[in-house]
């Protein structure tokens, strides 16, 4: 594996140590006292910051470049005893990762279906996730977070890297906008539910989606009109051949419709460490959905909405409509909304006059896929262990001990059943894993 990071500098005349995780992303260990070392993150995020790593790394005086070997014996010289709770800096002394052989992985998924992971490990640092790409490389590799977006149809042969960098650390704040950086394993509504106690807002429609901050970019995940999209900044990611840190901005993304450049060109390339976002503490409400509306209004009206209520909104309307991963086995949406063409779509409401649709980018139309499955009568219908459920017919459920075939096959045969009615093809939002 090459790689031109991390690369390692130390301050001439003082004791500060760099390692330089990438063009944008410093550690710095700083002396403290006679025998202990501070840790900061830096993240170049405006123009001096990215010049002063750009300095540390053209390695000019006063900043001497050093192998590793020489940076870890200065290092060693002292112990490491405070920290910033920075996302993804490697734990000291550092915990040397190990693979779990034979790991039940069905635990590990709100689908709950069972499967083992030949070999997991736990990812609590860049190193770590460096380690795991370079050991065992005969072996396939998948990256799972809170594993509520995926489907296990067997088990995998192979290395699974379970996501668990923590750590939410603000790097920019001009009194109003905020950039705050987040750890790919943290809680996505954990981070969301922190975001609004410290006064951050822009995320409170996205309260309550299960899974990690790190799968956040991956599909772009959205409810009640806002996706993360709108609050991205940047996100870091670690190259599974080169072992390269890189940052991604949001073109580079290509963020789409449950869509980014992680499921299209870059597929399967990168394991994303951690995500910057940009929030505001005066950020506009987006209230403009109806159950929104009427939620707000059946807890007092609307007068004075703050973020942490429309939040709590958000919360209670889920709670009513989706089945809880905790009680049935499932990972939300099954299928995306089907975006056609015009011409389709009218051909469509001719036979079907009352079909559930909304405008989409282009002149395009987006139909409502729950509303093709349940026109179907396919809503609450029960296959053995496995179902659609009753109250969301978007929603495929494992009431207990199903397999990942047994829910494809009941998938496939919603997809030729809608595709035979209404001549449109639903495609799956979930992941399929081993399929
Ligand atoms: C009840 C329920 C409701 C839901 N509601 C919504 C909703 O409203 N809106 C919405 O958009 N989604 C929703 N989802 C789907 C899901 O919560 C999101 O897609 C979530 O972002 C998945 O995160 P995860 O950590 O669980 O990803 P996983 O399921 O673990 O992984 C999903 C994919 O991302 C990859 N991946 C995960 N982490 C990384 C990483 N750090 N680097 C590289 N690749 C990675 C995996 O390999 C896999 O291909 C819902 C799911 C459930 C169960």
């Amino acid at each position: 594996m090459s790689m031109d990071f991390p690369q390692f500098r130390k301050l001439e005349g003082a004791q500060n140590l760099y390692v330089i995780e990438g063009p944008k992303h410093v550690t710095e260990w700083q002396p403290m006292g006679k025998s202990n070392w501070v840790m900061h993150q830096h993240f170049a995020s405006d123009y001096p910051r990215y010049q002063w790593v750009t300095e540390l790394l053209q390695g000019e005086d006063p900043v001497r470049i050093l192998t590793a070997d020489a940076w870890e014996q200065l290092r060693s010289e002292r112990s490491v005893t405070s920290a910033d709770p920075a996302p993804g800096r490697t734990p000291w002394p550092p915990t040397p990762s190990s693979w779990r052989e034979e790991a039940p992985v069905g635990p590990l998924t709100t689908f709950g279906a069972a499967a083992h992971a030949q070999c997991l490990a736990e990812m609590a640092s860049d190193a770590d996730v460096r380690w795991a790409l370079q050991d065992r490389v005969e072996l396939p590799l998948m990256v799972l977070g809170g594993g509520s977006n995926l489907l296990m149809h067997q088990d995998w042969a192979g290395r699974m890297l379970h996501m668990n960098i923590r750590g939410v650390q603000k790097i920019a704040d001009d009194g109003d906008a905020v950039e705050v950086v987040v750890g790919a394993g943290e809680s996505w509504h954990g981070w969301v539910m922190h975001a609004l106690d410290a006064g951050w807002n822009g995320l409170e429609n996205l309260a309550l989606i299960p899974g990690s901050v790190g799968a956040s970019p991956m599909q772009n995940i959205g409810a009640y009109g806002v996706e993360v999209k709108d609050r991205f900044a940047w996100l870091e990611a670690i190259h599974r051949d080169t072992g390269a840190l890189e940052r991604f901005d949001s073109k580079r993304c290509a963020f789409g419709y449950r869509d980014s450049v992680f499921k299209q060109a870059e597929k399967d390339k990168w394991v994303i460490v951690r995500v910057a976002f940009s929030l505001e503490r005066t950020a506009p409400l987006n209230t403009q959905y109806g159950a929104i509306q009427s939620e707000l209004q059946s807890r007092g009206g609307d007068h004075d909405t703050t973020h942490r209520q429309v939040a709590e909104a958000v919360i209670t309307i889920r709670q009513s409509k989706l089945p809880d991963p905790s009680e049935i086995g499932n990972a939300g949406s099954f299928f995306k909304n089907p975006v056609v063409s015009r011409d389709a779509f009218e051909r469509i409401q001719r036979n079907h006059p009352e079909v559930a649709h909304y405008p989409a980018p282009e002149g395009r139309v987006k139909l409502a896929a729950g509303w093709l499955i349940d026109r179907a009568g396919w809503k609450g219908h029960r296959r053995g262990t496995c179902g659609v459920h009753d109250g969301q017919a978007l929603v495929l459920v494992n009431y207990g001990g199903a397999t990942g075939a047994e829910i494809w096959a009941l998938a496939l045969d919603i997809m030729e059943d809608v595709e035979g009615k209404y001549g449109v093809r639903l495609e799956p939002e979930v992941n399929q894993i081993g399929l």
